[in-house]
């Protein structure tokens, strides 16, 4: 059996079982993914993080996923596949859609600074310094937290609320 139909066949299990909604007393009919999808990178999710859950809270919170999703995935490596192969940009839309104003916020070009820093290679490199210290940043960081109950929270989001995100060059640039 196809890797496809074995998933299809344990989230029904999963609905056919459960008989309400984790979060409230509701009848579930999707599937749950926490910690949510968008924070692994493809194959690297560990499995049975997956639980019934009525639609309306399933898609209550993919905007605070998103914006959890983008932050995870600032950095201040040297170089970052995330953001050359595409998959930044698509957070980025993502975010946009779902979340609109937190990316103008994080990628403010007038809040920002360069500093040469020492990367994973030890060669001094300038780096962006993002603030994202405006409202919506840290609004929808909350409610991420509140629904992962503090736990899961990358690195870069929990100092993104009191200071600042690193940034490689190129995500500034991406906001022109
Ligand atoms: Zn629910």
């Amino acid at each position: 059996m196809g890797q496809a139909n074995q998933k299809k066949i344990t989230q029904r299990a999963i609905l056919e079982t459960e008989e309400r909604c984790i979060y409230r007393a509701a009848a579930p009919t999707t599937i749950e993914h926490m910690p949510p999808l968008v924070l692994f990178l493809k194959c690297q999710r560990p499995k049975g993080l997956e639980f019934a859950a009525c639609k309306e809270c399933n898609n209550g919170t993919k905007d605070a996923d998103a914006v959890a999703a983008l932050c995870s995935r600032l950095s201040n490596a040297d170089r970052d596949p995330y953001w050359e192969n595409g998959d930044g940009d698509t957070s980025l839309h993502t975010v946009e859609r779902d979340a609109p104003g937190v990316r103008d916020e994080v990628f403010d070009a007038r809040k920002a600074s360069t500093s040469w820093m020492r990367g994973r290679s030890g060669v001094l490199t300038p780096k962006t310094i993002l603030v994202a210290d405006g409202p919506l940043p840290k609004a929808y960081l909350d409610v991420f937290r509140g629904e992962t109950g503090h736990r899961f929270i990358p690195r870069t989001c929990r100092d993104a609320a009191c200071s600042g995100w690193w940034g490689t060059k190129d995500i500034v640039n991406y906001h022109g």
